[in-house]
């Protein structure tokens, strides 16, 4: 049995350190997971330039992993040892307002593994049992890595309200505007639109299916939309994070409908309030996800119904962690998501 093991920590800005410690036990109420694949994300990326609001150094960065339950603490009853699964990475109080009428995913002291508690960079990690999700046997666990960020699309179509027939919008074609895109077809959307500035973004959105697709650098988003969608659309997600991209949801929305802001914005940007208030817009937030929209999400990638292993753009083992983000930066681009191989045996 394996002693000592793996874990990359980001000790200081650009700087990851690759070091053995020992295997960890589970304490009670925990299980500890033998980590196989962990997505990188943008925010990953933000912490690595200590560009991370929220974010202390030193941490193990990773939230969006997958891997094989390899021992229970005590008192841990549900799980089974040697099963598949995934984790939420969220951590919550139990007893804030949200947490107690079950919107716990805006906990008041919310804290995520990989930012302000440990993440999953390492072999063998510990974790609350409750936070765990068993998988199909059969399922991959590269594709599994991926749940996380469709449970953030998911959780943002729940906060549309989508019922199915709806016409999207969809402004962004990074990692999660893709799933988004796919994710509200598979919950019974019509059809989807998407937006962005990169074609190569574009093509991607073509290849998984995505209805129309705008350059905006190109054409006018307004009169594309009209084109395609001439009662616009029922709903508009926001999923970049810029001004010019809000300033354009609000002013592309038909009157009376919602706009859900998915993109985090590090700066205030300028908005049309007038039109919020005159055109009777809703401007919704969703933040993270909860269990059920991770099942949910899970159900899409096993079933098919969405497509994610075009999102992979390269692969890197847990020991090349820094050059797997000197790669992100130098393909900014071309990459979607960066699967890291954590397991090293
Ligand atoms: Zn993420
Ligand atoms: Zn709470």
């Amino acid at each position: 049995m394996k002693k000592r093991i793996l874990r990359a920590v980001l000790i200081e800005p650009e700087k990851i350190l690759i070091e053995e410690v020992d295997k960890p036990l589970p304490q009670k109420g925990e299980a500890l997971i033998k980590v196989e694949k962990c997505g990188v994300c943008g925010s990953d990326i933000h912490a690595y330039y200590g560009k991370h609001p929220f974010t202390t150094l030193p941490v193990v960065q990773g939230h969006e992993f997958s891997g094989v339950i390899a021992e229970l603490g005590e008192g841990v009853s549900g799980l089974t040892v040697g099963k598949k699964v995934v984790v939420e990475p969220s951590l919550v109080c139990g007893k804030c307002y949200q947490c107690r009428s079950g919107r716990y995913n805006i906990c008041d002291e919310l804290r995520v593994m990989g930012f302000q508690a440990p993440g999953a960079y390492i072999e063998y990690f510990p974790v609350p049992a409750e936070k765990v999700i068993m998988l199909p046997d059969d399922m991959n666990l590269e594709l599994a890595a991926m749940v996380e960020p469709t449970a953030v699309g998911v959780h943002a179509a729940t906060r549309a309200g989508l019922k199915g027939g709806e016409n999207v919008i969809v402004i962004g074609a990074g990692p999660i505007g893709l799933l988004l895109a796919q994710v509200t077809k598979a919950l019974g959307a019509n059809k989807v639109l998407i937006a962005d500035v990169i074609d190569a973004r574009l093509q991607k959105a073509v290849e998984l299916g995505v209805d129309y697709i705008v350059n905006v650098q190109k054409q006018n988003l307004a009169e594309s939309v009209h084109r395609v969608f001439p009662d616009g659309a029922d709903v508009i997600f926001e999923a970049v994070g810029k001004e010019a991209t809000i300033r354009d949801a609000i002013e592309t929305a038909r009157k009376g409908t919602k706009i859900v802001v998915v993109g985090v914005f590090p700066s205030d940007p300028k908005v049309q309030m007038g039109l919020v208030q005159d055109r009777e817009l809703e401007l919704v937030g969703t933040l993270m996800y909860m269990r059920p929209d991770f099942e949910v999400a899970v159900n899409l990638i096993y079933s098919g119904k969405i497509n994610v292993s075009p999102l992979i753009s390269a692969r890197f083992n847990m020991r090349e962690l820094q050059k797997a983000y000197k790669y992100i930066e130098q393909n900014k681009d071309t990459t979607l998501k960066v699967i890291i191989t954590v397991a090293q045996d």
